[in-house]
């Protein structure tokens, strides 16, 4: 018989993915399209059973062990339920898992996209071999996932892991969620491109990373301040879960290797000297990471 694939599964804010993945985290298939976003979860819904019927075009039913499906929380992943996505109109108390299971007619997993990609990281990717690790992705938002002790952290709801809301700066910037000095409000894409915008006439943090590279003083500022945001978010997961690795993923990941410096600068400011040897790295699998990571979740 042939050896059995899992279908993964990825709702973005701008583009839902599916993939069809085997026991090694190797991707066999792979299809996107833009997000009905603002169309509603039965429209989403049936984007996804479209992706699944070309992802799995001649394979057979046998062969499928089933979908594991990743998604922006807050999801009470333990109930199935979608319950209340910014970037998704209506994502609102609904019990996804079940809409999708349903139109695909196989076994199904949910979780946090933050967490998804973690076990993706960790079983194939950046983290492979260690048993404690955190997991950050930096792009619209700030996101993530943990192991420890060789487990997938999950928490009430398995909602742990949302480390971009930690508050860095009372009363500080706003945050998408609504709170104030949320470590995103400083540290994501959207806060970089941000602070790009008000002293510069780069396009982005893309372009920003491209002129620090050629040693533009405006562009290495930029950098060294963005760096230290991450820096300081960092040091606290530090102490928090104590990883044996940092895995860096999303957009604003890109750029690590020009934050590097600035990034250990601030560990060394802020963390206890026991915990300041911890290396920060990039995603082993980019932005497949949460679809390999969902998809490995059936195995
Ligand atoms: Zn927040």
């Amino acid at each position: 018989m042939a050896a059995p694939l899992a279908i993964g599964i990825d709702i973005g804010g701008t583009r839902v993915r599916a993939a069809l993945v085997d026991r090694s985290g190797a991707l066999h298939a792979r299809h996107e399209t833009l997000t009905a976003a603002q169309a509603g979860p039965q429209a989403v819904v049936t984007q996804i059973a479209d992706l699944v019927a070309i992802v799995t075009s001649g394979v057979s039913q046998e062969q499928l062990v089933g979908a594991g499906v990743c998604c922006p929380g807050p999801l009470d992943t333990t109930r199935g339920y979608a319950l209340g996505v910014p970037t998704l109109a209506e994502f609102i108390d609904i019990p996804i898992a079940e809409m999708i299971a349903e139109a695909l007619g196989m076994p199904l997993r949910l979780e946090n996209d933050g967490v998804a990609a973690a076990h993706g990281e960790w079983r194939f990717g950046a983290g492979r071999g260690h048993d404690n690790l955190v997991y950050v992705t930096v792009s619209t938002g700030v996101g993530g996932g943990v192991v420890t002790d060789g487990r997938l952290l999950h928490g009430r709801k398995g909602m742990a892991g949302h480390v971009g809301h930690m508050v860095i700066a009372p009363d500080g910037e706003r945050c998408s969620c609504g709170a104030r000095g949320c470590w995103e409000a400083y540290a994501s894409g959207t806060a970089f491109a941000r602070r790009i915008a008000a002293r510069s006439g780069y396009a982005g943090p893309a372009a920003v990373f491209a002129a620090a590279g050629a040693g533009e003083a405006v562009a290495l500022d930029l950098v060294a301040q963005q760096a230290d945001y991450l820096g300081i978010g960092i040091s606290s997961l530090l102490h928090l879960y104590s990883p044996d690795v940092v895995v860096l993923g999303g957009g604003v990941a890109n750029g690590l290797g020009l934050m590097v410096t600035a990034i250990r600068t601030r560990i060394e400011a802020n963390a206890m000297p026991a915990f300041r040897d911890v290396p920060v790295v990039p995603a082993g699998l980019g932005e497949n990471a949460g679809l390999v990571g969902a998809a490995a979740l059936m195995f």
